[in-house]
């Protein structure tokens, strides 16, 4: 028996962090859409009860340190399955990127097994069980459009984004989101008018959501990589509508309204940075 899962990666319209918890955890209120930018996941039924992973990607763990294998496991334990699963990676979202990669093949596993298994959870159990392996899981189980709060774990949809092209970009560097969060001073950084966003996101208002994106961990990513800012001004000098980084970076994106200025962002973007796309955007759930 084999299962087909489409794990989107998500952007962040905005991000906002309000402060650090007393669990170390910061609170947050972050706008997040999912774009048409997918790893493909294959799950096949194992009879031994093994979890196995594989993936092409150099980049991706192959054992119980990826999130993939622990979504399974989760659900393995919690509802005592003898069976047990082989997962595919199909690796196609850049990682550790600030696109929840990862948090996605997890969510896509998780939606997966619960057929494979017959475990009959809903999607609101599901993404209940998915804040047990990260704080972007819940988001991901759903995919759509939607506000996240506490930990990220709180979602609540909102309504899909008007439909424009979103253009990705990924400098070669690696950024920890554990030094983004540990540099951010909460009193100097920027936050997001998110109930702006929200409310424009209500309106279908397309210029509204432009002017409202904005990501409080984007100052701090700026600071320790100068790539990160080039390519903003690229973006925007090539007449992006809107222009951001990504969770904790280093993907910058910007959004677009008209096909042959996307595509000229695109071509302007791919002659000194390697990894760039050109997809639209999701919006909606379309993973139930
Ligand atoms: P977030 O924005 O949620 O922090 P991200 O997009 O920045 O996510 P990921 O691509 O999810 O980051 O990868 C972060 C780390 O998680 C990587 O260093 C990788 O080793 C590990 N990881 C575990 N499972 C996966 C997976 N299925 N795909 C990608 N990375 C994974």
């Amino acid at each position: 028996m084999q299962i087909l899962e489409k794990a989107p990666a998500k952007i962040n319209l905005s991000l906002d962090v309000l402060y650090k918890r007393a669990d170390g955890f910061h609170e947050v209120e972050m706008v997040m859409t999912t774009v048409d930018l997918a790893d493909r996941i294959e799950l096949t039924l194992l009879q031994s009860g093994d979890i196995k992973v594989e993936s092409e990607s150099r980049f991706v763990p192959n054992d119980e340190r990826n999130l993939a294998y622990r979504a399974a496991k989760l659900l393995k334990d919690r509802f005592q399955v003898k069976e047990g699963v082989k997962i595919f990676i199909e690796k196609n979202i850049p990682v550790a990127a600030g696109l929840a990669g990862g948090s996605s093949d997890a969510a896509a596993v998780l939606r997966g097994v619960n057929r494979m298994w017959n475990l009959g959870l809903s999607m609101d159990e599901l993404a209940d069980l998915g804040a047990e392996i990260g704080s972007d899981v819940s988001f991901c189980v759903h995919g759509g459009t939607a506000l996240a709060t506490g930990r990220g774990e709180k979602v609540k949809a909102l309504p899909a984004p008007p439909p424009c092209w979103v253009v990705l970009s990924k400098p070669t560097i690696g950024v920890s989101t554990q030094t983004v969060y540990q540099r951010l001073d909460l009193k100097k950084a920027e936050h997001p008018d998110t109930e702006a966003m929200v409310h424009s996101l209500k309106k279908g208002d397309y210029r509204g959501i432009c002017s409202h994106v904005g990501n409080t961990l984007e100052g701090v990513t700026l600071g320790l990589h100068e790539e990160v800012g080039q390519i903003k001004e690229q973006m925007k000098q090539a007449g992006a509508d809107a222009v951001l980084m990504s969770g904790s970076g280093p993907t910058v994106f910007c959004l677009v309204e008209h096909d042959a200025r996307a595509q000229r962002i695109y071509n302007s973007l791919k002659g000194f940075c390697t990894e760039v796309y050109m997809v639209r955007m999701l919006g909606y759930q379309e993973t139930s």
